[in-house]
């Protein structure tokens, strides 16, 4: 009788099909991106967007200044 262990691998290999796809998607709704939103700290993301601003307008003085303020910023409050 081999076809009762075909079905029965085809069975197995649905379950486990399945299994795979709901971790998928358990990860996908669940799963905690590495920088949050909501908990992003106000100081870190102005200092983030002033040193944007700067590169974009090519100001090297501005971007590094915050650069450095980022590193002391995440040194003192983090
Ligand atoms: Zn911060």
């Amino acid at each position: 009788m081999t076809d009762n262990t075909g079905e029965n691998d085809a069975l197995r290999a649905k379950v486990a099909d399945a299994n795979q796809q709901s971790r998928q998607r358990l990860a996908s709704t669940s799963g905690n991106p590495p920088e949050p939103p909501a908990r992003r700290c106000d100081e870190c993301w102005d200092i983030k967007r002033r040193r944007a601003a700067a590169l974009r307008a090519d100001d090297r003085q501005e971007a590094a200044r915050m650069t450095t303020a980022m590193g002391v910023h995440q040194r003192r409050a983090h």
